[in-house]
């Protein structure tokens, strides 16, 4: 069994004062064995003061994107190289709102991820398929080209992370069931372990969408489910604790 991770996407929302989060959730998690690696993705304007706050903590501190280059003629970009000078351990990439709202395609997706991973940071990478793409029968066939295409020229399964978002799912209060989870998470693990081998099943697979602490006990035991991307309910301590409890039950 993978160590669970458990990491909250802030998306565009926190200002200074949301920084007592961060220390509330910084002072909650502990560093044994068995708990989950915990990780809060904040705006990029308050990660390098998120960094402090959770200095000393087992919690880490990620981003939202990055740009697939070091630096250059992007206004309004940030790279990967400067998360890292922040603070970030990590940073997620291809989120579907990215890809929604940005026009970020596959390949560029795997560019950023990679230049994640040069500069020193975890990418996690998103993927996951629409609600019309799951009606049509298409949600795995969708999958197999994102995973195809977005891990394209990534050769150490040891530097990423996965997660699965179902479109449908995030921020509506819809969930997958654990059925659909499962599902789609042993074909995303089946396609790890025949792309890399044994270090296939070392790849963490968090699943995103809609889950908080009324769900979490349901969905992170399921197989193949190594924690979870959550939106809404990281902007709450308590919340996110609770989530954060659930998955530590499951290991002790
Ligand atoms: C997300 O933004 O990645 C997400 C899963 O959001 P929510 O938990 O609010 O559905």
């Amino acid at each position: 069994m993978n160590r669970k991770l458990i990491a909250g996407n802030w998306k565009m929302n926190g200002l200074r004062a949301d920084l007592q989060t961060v220390r509330d959730v910084a002072a909650a998690i502990n560093k044994t064995a068995t708990a989950p690696d915990v990780l809060l993705c904040v705006p990029a304007t308050l990660l390098a003061q998120a960094a402090v706050a959770a200095e000393g903590s087992a919690l880490k501190i990620g981003g939202q994107t990055c740009h697939l280059q070091v630096k250059g003629a992007y206004t309004g970009d940030i790279s990967a190289q400067m998360l890292q000078e922040a603070g970030a351990t990590h940073v997620i990439v291809g989120h579907s709102e990215r890809r929604t709202l940005h026009g970020e395609t596959d390949e560029i997706v795997a560019a950023q991820a990679l230049s994640a991973i040069n500069s020193g940071l975890t990418p996690i990478i998103c993927i996951g398929e629409t609600l019309d793409e799951r009606t049509s029968g298409e949600t795995l066939k969708v999958i197999e080209k994102q995973l195809g295409g977005s891990l394209s020229g990534l050769t150490d399964a040891a530097a990423f992370v996965l997660a699965y978002e179902p479109l449908w799912a995030i921020g509506t209060g819809k969930v997958a069931t654990p059925d659909q989870i499962a599902e789609v998470h042993d074909f995303v693990r089946r396609f790890l372990m025949g792309r890399y081998g044994q270090a296939g099943d070392a790849v963490r697979i968090l699943y995103g969408g809609s889950l908080n602490p009324g769900n979490a006990a349901e969905i992170l035991p399921i197989s193949n489910v190594d924690g979870g991307l959550i939106g809404g309910a990281s902007l709450k301590a308590a919340d996110f604790l609770s989530i954060c409890m659930t998955a530590c039950a499951l290991t002790e």
